[in-house]
């Protein structure tokens, strides 16, 4: 998802002001729609949650597939669905337990094919709790029918908060798009709402009314035309993220081409756009090809190159839903070259979809990674300058009241939300910066190899050798410290496991200048450069301490080139300015 406010900075004092009272500026302008029912209907806790502790009964389940049939009313916002799940018992189990929001009320259940009784199933806080007639052993299958419909939770401020948009293209036509990253899947089909609760295989079946199209995740298997002018749109996919499944319903009109990959497969890309815009839907489409360039080079293979690269207007943001990505920048121009948006929203593919963490406490992998992405395809495309200019936008929101990774269990909204003590954006900004310095640290081919292995599993990925997988941030810190054969825990305990920045305190006594870092979490050994006059010289700081010899009357710049994330003590004059400002 797109850092909140990141990149709206034009808007200036307005939005810090929106961001403080707590919304999105880029969501209220973009939400433009005639006045939906935003926020409604309520959700219970259960639902807005999304990850944390999973419930026993769920633990015990391999999802292997779902089959989701959808009805789409945008007229009356409402939808119906069938969905067939099937599971295999890792445990012995009596009943199933997914998670659905009762906002959509279900009317039916089969399971095995057998209808069950109505009052044996329940749902009163949004865990659908179904006995099994017959228990199962483990290693057994069961597969379960479920039949709802009703009218699912409206988003406020898509895609920072969650649930349908139900939006009008400029001629009154329905424009309907979902977000789930934050509350999760279980707003509009039953399943397991926790990143490990992939399921093997989705099928999607959208019907929509007619002159609609809903492009959605992976291949598309068919449309079917009915006769009352209705269509549905089949689509497969494997492995999908839980908050990837997305239904996006518009007036569409499609863009198709090739991409040759470097690794001898042809991928199919797709872009979906609303009617009116032909020449900038083609001018983004431009960017596809040598986007997927940069990140099959500098990262492995696109993740999903047998289904296809996808994106689709959508009348919020955006969001990184699995080979349907969400578009909705509005066509911005940047002085870098290139829509941030969308190759954020790309990089989740490998950062996200392909890596998925296990547990959302370690979510800056996907977001710290997915922010420094567009850093460094700025530095891809026109060098170190584009670089620094583009990464030094993003220091000064870097806040460190909380550590990016808590050692806990936790929810989406926990880490997230900064108001319930979690990172918050720091999750981009610092991840972000995290990695810059690593890169600086270990080097690229140690980083990039690190990064890789996280990625795929393997040093070697080719198309057809890796699948989707779930990952952390105790992985990545044991592939770094495989691939450099040294120890890098210290740099991994004072970015990520304490909220203070280490800071660097320096001192010039008789022509010796004397380094020394201060970091809460212990010894932190990072190398420092400085320069003298027009010299660099790299200060080796075992123990967090160095010296270095000053010629009388030299000037001196610390870490000229800002290669270490440190302490900053006018960033943090600024953040109290701002505060006052404010609050004045
Ligand atoms: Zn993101």
């Amino acid at each position: 998802m797109p850092n909140r406010g990141t990149h709206c900075l034009v808007y200036g004092h307005l939005l810090r002001l929106i961001n403080r009272l707590g919304t999105g500026i880029c969501a209220v302008m973009l939400l433009t729609a005639a006045a939906p029912r935003k926020g409604e209907p309520p959700l219970t806790a259960q639902t807005q949650r999304s990850g944390g502790v999973i419930d026993a009964d769920q633990a015990k389940l391999t999802f292997d597939s779902a089959d989701l049939s959808f009805e789409i009313f945008p007229d009356r916002e409402a939808i119906a669905g069938i969905a067939t799940l099937t599971f295999t018992a890792k445990e012995p189990l009596a009943r199933l337990v997914i998670d659905l929001d009762r906002n959509l009320p279900v009317s039916a259940i089969q399971v095995e094919g057998v209808a069950l009784r109505p009052g044996t199933w329940s749902n009163p806080q949004g865990k659908l709790t179904i006995p099994l007639p017959r228990p199962l052993a483990k290693g057994d299958r069961v597969t379960a029918r479920i039949s709802y419909r009703g009218t699912p939770h409206v988003a406020v401020r898509a895609p920072w908060d969650d649930g349908f948009v139900w939006a009008k293209t400029k001629d009154g036509k329905p424009w309907v798009a979902t977000t789930a990253e934050g509350y999760g899947c279980d707003l509009f089909w039953p399943c397991l709402d926790f990143p490990t609760g992939e399921p093997g295989r989705v099928d999607l079946h959208i019907k929509v009314p007619k002159g609609l199209s809903a492009p959605s995740n992976g291949i598309l298997l068919g449309v079917d035309r009915h006769r009352d002018g209705r269509s549905t749109w089949n689509w497969r996919i494997k492995h999908p993220n839980t908050y990837g499944i997305a239904l996006n319903i518009g007036p569409y009109q499609q863009i198709t081409g090739s991409y040759k990959s470097r690794f001898g497969n042809s991928i199919p890309m797709f872009y979906w756009h609303l009617p009116g815009a032909k020449d900038k839907a083609l001018a983004l489409f431009a960017e596809f090809a040598p986007t997927l360039d940069f990140f099959e080079s500098v990262i492995g293979p696109y993740p999903f190159g047998d289904e296809k690269l996808g994106v689709v207007e959508t009348p919020h943001l955006g969001m990184e839903h699995q080979t349907i990505n969400a578009y909705g920048n509005g066509y911005a121009k940047a002085a870098e070259g290139f829509d941030w948006l969308f190759q954020h929203e790309l990089s989740h593919e490998w950062f996200g979809n392909q890596l998925t963490v296990a547990n959302w406490d370690d979510y800056w992998l996907h977001e710290g990674f997915g922010s420094y992405m567009q850093p460094l395809y700025g530095r891809w495309r026109e060098g170190e300058a584009r670089y620094a200019a583009m990464l030094d936008l993003t220091r000064a929101k870097i806040i460190n009241a909380a550590p990016v990774v808590s050692g806990t269990i936790r929810t989406e909204e926990e880490v997230y939300e900064d108001k319930s003590g979690g990172p918050g954006g720091d999750i981009y900004s610092k991840g972000s910066w995290t990695l810059h310095t690593l890169r600086w640290l270990i080097g690229d081919k140690p980083f990039f190899d690190a990064t890789r292995r996280l990625v795929y599993g393997r040093p070697d990925p080719k198309p057809g050798n890796f699948v989707p997988r779930y990952g952390s941030t105790i992985e990545f810190e044991a592939l770094v410290n495989e691939v450099t054969e040294k120890n890098y825990t210290w740099f991994f305990n004072a970015y990520l496991r304490q909220a203070a920045l280490p800071e660097l305190i320096t001192s010039t006594q008789r022509g010796v200048m004397m380094l020394e870092w201060k970091s809460a979490s212990g010894p932190f050994p990072m190398p420092v450069d400085v320069q003298i006059d027009d010299q660099i010289t790299r200060v080796e700081m075992p123990d967090g301490k160095g010296s270095l010899p000053i010629p009388d009357g030299a000037h001196i710049v610390i870490d000229p080139f800002a290669r270490i994330l440190k302490r900053s003590r006018a960033i943090e004059k600024m953040h109290s300015f701002q505060q006052l400002r404010l609050g004045g």
